[in-house]
């Protein structure tokens, strides 16, 4: 199959890994670039090696598919005039800065009958993808505790700590809760800037289970670890060194059904009960960049006419709980 021309829409910090990424991957051709800024007009083609169009039309005059990597808050516009070319859209996170942006986006893409796809790449972290691997038993959350802690950096000061960082985990969670938000607690703190810096939110579902999630950038050591409990297990997602960790409870008895698994401790029960132990497992980096398998994802997606991974209602959902957390803190 011809590979995908594709073009990416601003080529600031994370638009630059965009181009790098097509570049290397044989099923997209990077047609070109463009970016209002003159002096990234100016330097991207040298610095990157690829064309940089005259202006938005004449690049999607020219693919199929584009990255849109601009400021969240230019996404539904720059978004939608690709959309209405036809051309296959993924978009950065968060989809938008409103909800109603947001569904001007998904409405065209489905009036356009286009592939959105929504970058929430931590979907592609290798620590993530661990739990496909967990094969003893479902993955079924009661309680979920998050923490995604950033050095200071005055990047993406403009919005808050929540659309920029905790939306990361907040689309994550809502993959892994199968039950509705029914209750949401928050507070935080602008402590160097004018919006939230640091921000706690406790998040109660309609079947009981919660999510308490930190998420600060004012903090001296980075740190993106996610820890998952449910009846007789803990499993423990690193996002940094993308490792996952997971300990069980078994009958001392019985096998453990993962294989691979070591025997951490037994606890005895009591006469009535049978002894119990616990079993540990690590599931190691499997070395997969998470950028270049999202980015093929939605390269297969367009493809193979194929639903992308994180949809614009997925990406949605995760907005509409970050803004109901943002409004609380107020
Ligand atoms: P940036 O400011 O470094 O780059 C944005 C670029 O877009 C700039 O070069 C700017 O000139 C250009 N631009 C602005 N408006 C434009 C328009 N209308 N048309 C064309 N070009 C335009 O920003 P960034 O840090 O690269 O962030 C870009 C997006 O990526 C944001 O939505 C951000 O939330 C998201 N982001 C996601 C992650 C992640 O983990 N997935 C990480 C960082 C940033």
């Amino acid at each position: 199959m011809n590979p995908l021309p594709v073009g990416v829409i601003g080529v600031g910090h994370l638009g630059g890994s965009h181009v790098k990424k097509y570049l290397d991957i044989p099923e997209s051709e990077l047609v070109g670039v463009w970016d209002t800024d003159e002096n990234v007009q100016r330097s991207a083609p040298e610095t990157f090696g690829v064309r940089m169009f005259e202006s938005l039309d004449s690049l999607l005059a020219n693919v199929q598919a584009v990255s849109v990597v601009v400021p969240s808050s230019a996404h539904a516009d720059v978004a939608v005039a690709a959309i209405e070319k036809g051309v296959h859209v993924f978009v950065e996170k968060p989809i938008a800065h409103s909800i109603s942006e947001a569904d001007r986006i998904i409405e065209a893409a489905q009036k356009h009958n286009v592939k959105l796809q929504v970058g929430h790449i931590e979907r592609f972290n290798s620590a993530f993808r661990s739990l496909e691997k967990i094969t003893s038993g479902e993955i079924n959350p009661r309680f979920i505790e998050s923490h995604r802690l950033a050095r200071f950096s005055p990047r993406g000061m403009d919005v808050s700590v929540v659309l920029d960082l905790m939306i990361h985990d907040i689309d994550l969670i809502l993959q892994l809760m199968p039950s509705k938000i029914e209750r949401i607690d928050a507070s935080g703190v602008g402590v160097v800037s004018n919006t939230a810096d640091i921000v706690n939110a406790r998040l109660i579902f309609a079947d009981g289970a919660a999510a308490n999630i930190t998420a600060s950038r004012i903090s001296q050591k980075n740190m993106r670890k996610m820890r998952l409990f449910q009846k007789d297990s803990y499993i423990s997602l690193d996002f940094e060194t993308k490792e996952a960790e997971l300990f069980q409870i078994a009958n001392a008895s019985e096998e453990f059904i993962d294989k691979g698994m070591f025997q951490l401790a037994e606890i005895e029960t009591g006469e009535e009960g049978p002894a119990k132990k616990i079993g540990a497992k690590k599931y190691l980096n499997d070395g997969k960049d998470a950028l270049e398998l999202e980015l093929k994802s939605f390269i297969d997606s367009v493809k193979h006419n194929k639903p992308p991974v994180v949809s614009g209602i997925e990406a949605r959902s995760a907005l509409e709980t970050a803004l109901e957390i943002a409004e609380k803190i107020g």
